[in-house]
């Protein structure tokens, strides 16, 4: 049994990111950037107002309160080269100004338009009372404060989230080349499963984990394919292997333990797997299996039973969906919080309890382990957005303890 942290090195060890694809900005949503994106042009690209108010020259207003002469509005759209359309900025002027809108070429401060009064005329005032002296720079935006042309703004790797859209979108990126969605196969193992429409008949069990590891898969971000139920014999099990293993993953579930119809490693073997995690020191999940094929193809093997498939998806199958996506070692890492509830004691294994966390009134992360019974219960485990982690060999843990916990569906 090797644990965890040996676990995602022999993971990270055999996954290298797969091919990339160019997508319009707007399909990025939680893609991985495969190349760094840069300003096309200074960003603001002109030095720009920040409120609404009058663009002024400091010098003039040092004895404030003055009052200045308007010559002119400048609008958020006014043409940059030349704000103030011709005019020659003369000592005692103002212009009306936007927020947003370029300062004239003359005017090195704006002062807030709360903090002046208008003079005589009509929608744009005559005059201008300026209330207090502003030192140069006031409300100005420079050129390129935010960036300069050229210069990376989102470096590859990085997670396309709605703010780093906003970021690539004002850079100008309207195409952005990302890593492809890797296809995930997903097959069921197991005689007596039956599709979800069905009624179960004898000892017929539906086939829930294939729906559950579709719902993952996407929450993923990778493209789920669903090949269905195989029997538990050698030769459709070899068959519907094979077809598997044309995708980048392969996610097995059920027959991977040591019953006498669990043949999945055997034949995972015939069609070319080898193995790099065989048993797992994790509860649940001791059987997950983890192997490659030489054309690259990722298998993991996972018990049937739901809440363990579950977890063993959410401990290795996220991180390396991840990884193959460009992003590269991320390692689930637990936050504490409090226990609501108590835990029983822990034996040679390191143990995930699927659990609730809230935030409490106080802003604290309080956790409830759910009330599951088993490996089995897919419906102890709907409420689940937290496990508890626990290490191997610790006594039990009591009502108001803090405990390491995972926060499930994290892209
Ligand atoms: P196995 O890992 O094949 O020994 O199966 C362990 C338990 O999980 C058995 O009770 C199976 O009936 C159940 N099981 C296996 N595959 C599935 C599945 N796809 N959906 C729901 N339950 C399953
Ligand atoms: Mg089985």
């Amino acid at each position: 049994m090797i644990d965890i942290d040996e676990a995602y090195r022999r993971v990270f060890a055999n996954i290298e990111p797969i091919d990339t694809v160019e997508v319009v900005l707007d399909d990025s949503l939680h893609r991985t950037l495969a190349r760094s994106i840069q300003c096309d042009l200074d960003h603001p690209p002109f030095d720009r107002s920040v409120m609404d108010g009058y663009a002024v020259r400091a010098a003039d207003v040092a004895g404030a309160p003055v009052t200045l002469r308007v010559t002119g509005q400048i609008a958020a759209e006014t043409w940059v080269d030349d704000p103030a359309g011709g005019h020659a900025w003369a000592p005692g002027e103002a212009m009306q100004i936007n927020t947003g809108a370029p300062i004239p070429r003359g005017a090195d401060a704006v002062v807030r338009v709360e903090l002046t009064e208008p003079v005589g005329g009509g929608e744009l005032p005559e005059q201008v009372l300026i209330r207090n002296p502003v030192e140069p720079g006031t409300f100005i935006t420079r050129r390129a404060t935010y960036g300069s042309a050229g210069q990376t703004v989102l470096q590859a790797g990085t997670l396309m989230t709605p703010a780093a859209i906003g970021a690539a979108a004002a850079a100008g990126a309207s195409r952005v080349t990302v890593y492809r969605k890797p296809t995930v196969a997903l097959l069921s193992t197991g005689g007596e499963l039956v599709e979800i429409d069905c009624v179960p008949r004898g000892a017929q069990i539906r086939n829930s984990n294939q729906h559950q590891l579709h719902a993952l898969v996407l929450s993923a971000h990778a493209e789920p394919a669903p090949m269905g139920i195989v029997p538990d014999d050698r030769q459709e099990l070899r068959e519907s292997i094979k077809a598997a293993l044309r995708h980048d993953v392969l996610c097995i579930t059920g027959g991977v333990s040591m019953g006498a119809f669990d043949f999945v490693p055997e034949v995972l073997e015939q069609c070319g797997a080898r193995f790099h995690i065989q048993k797992m020191a994790i509860k649940p999940g001791r059987p997950i299996q983890f192997a490659t094929t030489d054309d690259g193809t990722l298998i993991f093997a996972l018990p049937g039973n739901p809440v363990s498939a579950f977890v063993g998806f959410e401990l290795l199958v996220r991180p390396a969906l991840a990884a193959l996506q460009g992003r590269t070692g991320r390692i689930p890492k637990p936050i504490q919080a409090q226990l609501r509830g108590t835990l029983s004691a822990t034996r040679d294994r390191r143990a995930y309890v699927p659990a609730r966390v809230e935030i409490s009134d106080d802003g604290l992360c309080v956790v409830e382990p759910l009330s599951w019974r088993g490996s089995g219960d897919a419906f102890g485990l709907a409420g689940a957005n937290a496990m508890i982690v626990r290490p191997p060999n610790v006594a039990n843990a009591e009502n108001g303890q803090t405990v390491s916990i995972l926060l499930l569906d994290r892209v």
